[in-house]
């Protein structure tokens, strides 16, 4: 069957705005580029709220106030709070570092919906080294707290890697002590710092279904307490995920800097065309920016892709990990064992080694 040459237009429904780059952390497996925006180029507060405005009207529902960390920004109150003036369900996702009791009070009064924590081991020193940040875990228990006394429903988010994945059972017991709603059990994705740290972050093929099956027995035995949310590493799985549900499909992300990319990793790709909420509406970008047409429906695939079954699926996996692993940011994902280029997945999942972090710092 023929790949569908005209793309049907859907609604956003998640913005991730990326509020700043900056970060008291330093975590090897952030997601953000290597070369991140300064502070003095990013959005002002008076934009922010413009660009919520253009994302309700689009059809948004929910905006994840992200960075970085967040709390960098001295205007996250007037920022949240016209988030919820646009009428969107508004995550904050923090690190902790950076918010205080007061400044959580004044968010939880702004509006603010939800708040997503991460926490990065369910042992102290190991969290903190992870971190890059000593004081890092008790700085989050301490928010965690705050954030159900508030009444806010939260979640822990935990990435795992080699240093902890031995350790899920631990990190749900945590989020079920610090009376979290949800926890992100999210195996680390290879984009940005991630990519440079891989060899030491990466698990074995025993270790990662060893965590598949002990999530699934978690899940059981803490039904009706805390919902367990899993996301399988792409380097040991058979297909791909359906990357950002579609690339200019569900949802955009804004940079500080006011780009609005199809996924955060996306200036990975060379030769896009991205549109800044500075020149340009949501509505305009989200319709017509080069960058968001360029992989958007099926018509671009290639084979595999184009006569397989699942392709409205998964939509051929990731384009910056294609892009990444194969040079080709139009080929199937490589994480998709029918791609003529897997072998090279199985190549560097198989390289591992116990070199020093290099942290991610601005
Ligand atoms: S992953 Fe870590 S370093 Fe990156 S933005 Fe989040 S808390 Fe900061
Ligand atoms: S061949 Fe392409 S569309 Fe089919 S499963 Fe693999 S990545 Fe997905």
């Amino acid at each position: 069957m023929a790949a569908s040459a005209t793309p049907i237009l859907h609604k956003p429904l998640g913005l991730l705005a990326e509020l700043t780059h900056r970060c008291p952390l330093g975590c090897p497996y952030c997601s953000n580029p290597l070369a991140l925006d300064p502070r003095e180029g990013e959005l002002d507060t008076a934009t922010w709220a413009r660009v919520f405005g253009e994302a309700a009207a689009l059809g948004v529902l929910q905006v994840h106030l992200s960075g970085g960390e967040p709390g960098a920004r001295r205007d996250l109150v007037d920022i949240t709070a016209s988030a919820h003036a646009a009428g969107l369900y508004s995550n904050l996702i923090t690190s902790a570092v950076g918010i205080t009791e007061k400044t959580l009070g004044a968010l939880a009064a702004a509006g603010l919906d939800h708040v997503q924590i991460s926490i990065q081991d369910s042992e102290q020193r190991s969290a903190d080294r992870i971190a890059g940040y000593d004081g890092a875990f008790a700085r989050k228990r301490a928010l965690a707290a705050e954030v159900v006394r508030l009444g806010l429903p939260l979640t822990v988010n935990a990435v795992m890697h080699r240093a902890n994945i031995e350790r899920i059972g631990e990190m749900v017991d945590l989020a079920i002590a610090l009376d979290a709603s949800r926890v992100e059990i999210a195996h680390v994705q290879y984009y940005g710092w991630a990519i440079k740290n891989r060899a030491t972050l990466m698990p074995t093929r025993e270790q990662v279904e060893r965590a598949a099956a002990l999530v699934e027995e978690l899940r059981a035995r803490h039904h009706g307490r805390i919902v367990i949310d899993a996301v399988v590493p792409d380097y040991y799985a058979r297909y791909p995920k359906p990357c950002v549900g579609g690339w200019g499909r569900r949802s955009l992300n804004v940079t500080p800097a006011g780009k609005v990319l199809p996924c955060h990793a996306a200036e990975s790709i060379p030769g896009l065309e991205f549109w800044n909420v500075r020149e340009h509406s949501l509505a305009e970008i989200w319709a017509h920016s080069p960058a968001f047409n360029a992989f958007r429906g099926t018509s671009w695939m290639k084979e595999p892709c184009v006569s397989c079954p699942r392709r409205e699926q998964d939509f051929g996996g990731c384009r910056c990990q294609a892009f990444a692993l194969t040079g080709d940011a139009a080929a199937a994902d490589p994480v998709c064992h029918l791609s003529p280029e897997h072998g090279r997945v199985a190549a560097l999942a198989a390289v591992r080694e116990d070199a020093p972090y290099e942290y991610r710092r601005m």
